[in-house]
């Protein structure tokens, strides 16, 4: 019998996407509609289980699957806080699904620094990654551990700040909390079980890794655009590596500010984007390329 690789990938959610346009974009294709919690590629001997993306890491753990698209966040949650994740490893950062655990309190409270979480309770749905990072910062504080709408617990009374994913703050902002503090980036990630795999799946994996870093890298370029004061732009294009030269146009009626236009990869610009508000840039706007001929 041919050995078939086995891949566990959500089944709807904010994963489910990205892992199968990841998968297609690899070459695999899927016969449609054929099974709710299998699909077999018709191509390649790959087998994707479709479950709940919590359910993952155990799926691989155990050996029901070779390996799992999940998100990092609760790959690092089982990791630290279960003997079973502590099996499993990342093969590959796959750079969807992209947001960030942060620490969160009430606006204009007297929590604004982890320091002051110290005798004070925080809720969260990542007891684990959180009861870490408070340690790791000397940081004595009760978990409240929540599964859904953690956002609510400060104004319930029910913890004093909570930590939480936040993409873009809105909901933070609706509840009349600010984040203060960074615990984990995260993203979308390929693991595997550290011990005893399957040569033959893993040969099959290494295939379809190799074509997944080709697809990760094109999906990360990006064109981004932004205005910049004319005296800051040698710093505003220094911090643009891995574009060639921008281009600089002219902005209509103003003398002060020009717009920049440039080629760059996402990651590169991530990093820098905080310094390169911090050098004036103003309307900073990053666009997928869809094709290129470079
Ligand atoms: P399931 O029903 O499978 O348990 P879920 O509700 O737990 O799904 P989703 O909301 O689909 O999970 O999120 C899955 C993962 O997507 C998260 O664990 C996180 O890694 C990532 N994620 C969360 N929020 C966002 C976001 N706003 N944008 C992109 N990715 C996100
Ligand atoms: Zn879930």
């Amino acid at each position: 019998m041919v050995t078939r690789l086995r891949i566990a990938v959500q089944s709807k959610g904010r994963l489910a996407e990205g892992g199968m346009d990841l998968l297609k974009n690899c070459g695999l294709r899927f016969a449609y509609g054929r099974d709710k919690l299998h699909q077999s590629a018709e191509n390649m001997p790959v087998d994707l289980m479709l479950v709940r993306d919590d359910d993952i890491p155990n799926f691989v753990a155990s050996g029901a699957c070779d390996y799992g698209i999940v998100g990092e966040n609760v790959f690092r949650e089982e990791q630290l806080g279960s003997r079973r994740g502590k099996e499993l490893e990342i093969a590959l950062r796959l750079g969807f699904s992209k947001c960030t655990l942060k620490l969160a309190a009430p606006k204009g409270g007297a929590i604004t620094s982890v320091a002051d979480l110290d005798g004070k309770a925080v809720a969260t749905s990542y007891p684990a990654i959180t009861a870490d990072y408070l340690e790791r910062n000397g940081v004595k504080a009760e978990i409240v551990e929540m599964h859904g709408s953690v956002e609510v617990a400060p104004r319930l009374n029910i913890a004093d700040a909570i930590c939480d994913l936040v993409s873009s703050g809105a909901t933070l902002e609706a509840n009349g909390l600010a984040a203060f503090e960074t615990v984990l980036v995260s993203e979308a990630v390929l693991v595997r079980r550290k011990e005893s795999r399957s040569g033959e799946a893993d040969a099959i994996a290494e295939i379809l890794m190799r074509r997944a870093q080709g697809v990760i890298a094109s999906a990360q370029t990006k064109y981004i655009m932004l205005n910049a004061p004319t005296d800051r732009l040698d710093a505003i294009k220094a911090l643009l590596p891995g574009s060639d030269a921008p281009t600089v146009a002219q902005i209509a009626g103003r003398d002060d500010v020009v717009a920049l236009h440039a080629v760059c990869r996402e990651r590169v610009f991530w990093e820098t984007l905080e310094a390169l508000e911090a050098e004036g840039a103003r309307a900073i706007l990053v666009l997928p390329i869809e094709k290129m001929l470079a």
